[in-house]
């Protein structure tokens, strides 16, 4: 018998889950809205330190709206990280408006800085509008929002901060979600906490958070007879779910220490292996540790990152390169962007490993077993 499955990053799910949506699905309030949507988002703007929080049927959804209410339209430039998932560079299109994308900083992956400037200035040279400035948190480590946040406001760009894999994490002492004029968050099966799926807008600005609550719950003005003046969205995440979320979210820092915990073992694993380093670990008490990646200089190592996706492929152990780049994805091919070829090299030199809160002693003892016996064997 092969040994089951293990996922880098599965759902976390236990007895207050099954209890608190048990108990939503008895209380009557199936319907889409409810007691436990509206509970659950005082509790995530609590959690992060903002005044508003919306909660959404995606992060994704949340990422559309936020650009909506922020004022990007059709035709606009919306500068984001090249180093992201899909989701990120897909809402900047569903907008009518162009993403253009900003390499990284090697350390970290995020956003850098200097590139951010660099793609301001070029855009403003050509007198095209830029309609927002879209950071990525990415594996759960903020963007340099010190740095990005003084930048934008020096051009006048509002921030919409992707900090969907950031919950959890901190910034010079502010919580991730909790920076730019808006910023979402996902509840997808694979993140730090989940509602097998969802998200939510957070933000200061109460008039943005009743504008994004009203786009997601199709743009209905408050009148009995369906009066519409807008087009709108069915984005607006469910009852039941939103049960899920709080009971998730009560669990959300015993979740990031059981993923920190496993960081270390992979710190300690990968100490003195040459050509080898933990990806973004400088300063990873800040992080939510949502997966653990590594970087492999070949040459110094003597192995390639594939070589060791393939030892563990073969003990049935998932893992993955790093996002690959928006700007080497055929379908944003052609994209303009401000590149200097460091989330390239972070997509050919990263591997993403187990990383999840719901994984099994056994099961990483059997991550660590395989990566023993590769690196043995070197
Ligand atoms: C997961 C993710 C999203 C999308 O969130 P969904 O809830 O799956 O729509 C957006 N951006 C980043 C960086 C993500 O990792």
């Amino acid at each position: 018998m092969t040994a089951d499955r293990v996922y880098l990053s599965p759902p976390d799910i236990g007895q207050l889950e099954e209890d608190r949506l048990v108990a939503a699905l008895r209380s009557g309030w199936v319907a889409p809205l409810g007691p436990e949507v509206d509970a659950f988002e005082r509790d995530l703007a609590e959690r992060v330190g903002v005044a508003h929080g919306v909660a959404l049927s995606s992060g994704t959804a949340g990422l559309h709206l936020g650009l909506i209410a922020l004022g990007v339209r059709p035709g606009d430039v919306v500068l984001t990280s090249t180093m992201t998932f899909a989701a990120t560079a897909n809402a900047i299109v569903y907008t009518g408006a162009e993403p253009y994308f900003v390499d990284a900083d090697p350390a970290t992956g995020n956003m850098d800085p200097e590139l951010l400037e660099q793609a301001l200035a070029g855009v403003r040279e050509l007198g095209e509008r830029v309609g927002a400035i879209v950071p990525v948190d990415l594996l759960g480590k903020t963007a340099d929002y010190t740095a990005i946040e003084e930048i934008a406001a020096a051009h006048g760009v509002p921030v919409l901060s992707d900090a969907a894999e950031s919950l959890g994490a901190t910034h010079a002492g502010r919580a991730a979600g909790s920076f730019g004029a808006a910023s979402i968050l996902s509840f997808n099966g694979n993140k730090v906490m989940t509602t097998s799926g969802g998200g939510a807008l957070l933000t200061d600005d109460g008039d943005l958070a009743q504008h994004v609550r009203y786009l997601a719950t199709q743009a209905r003005q408050p009148v009995v007879h369906y009066e519409h003046t807008d087009i709108g969205y069915n984005y607006r995440l469910s009852n039941l779910l939103a049960a899920l979320g709080r009971a998730q979210l009560s669990r959300l820092d015993e979740m990031i220490a059981r993923r920190r915990a496993l960081r270390d073992r992979y710190k300690r694993a990968f100490g003195d292996v040459t050509g080898v380093e933990v990806f973004g670990a400088d300063g990873d008490e800040h992080d939510n540790a949502w997966l653990t990646s590594i970087v492999v200089d070949a040459e110094a190592a003597g192995w390639e990152p594939s070589e060791l996706s393939a030892a563990l492929a073969a003990e049935n152990i998932e893992s993955r390169p790093l996002w690959k780049p928006m700007h080497l994805q055929p379908v944003f091919a052609g994209a303009r962007g401000e590149i200097n070829g460091s989330s390239k090299r972070l997509f050919r030199t990263g591997l993403t490993l187990p990383s999840g809160s719901a994984l099994r002693d056994e099961q990483v003892d059997r991550v660590f077993a395989a990566i023993d016996v590769f690196l043995g064997a070197r």
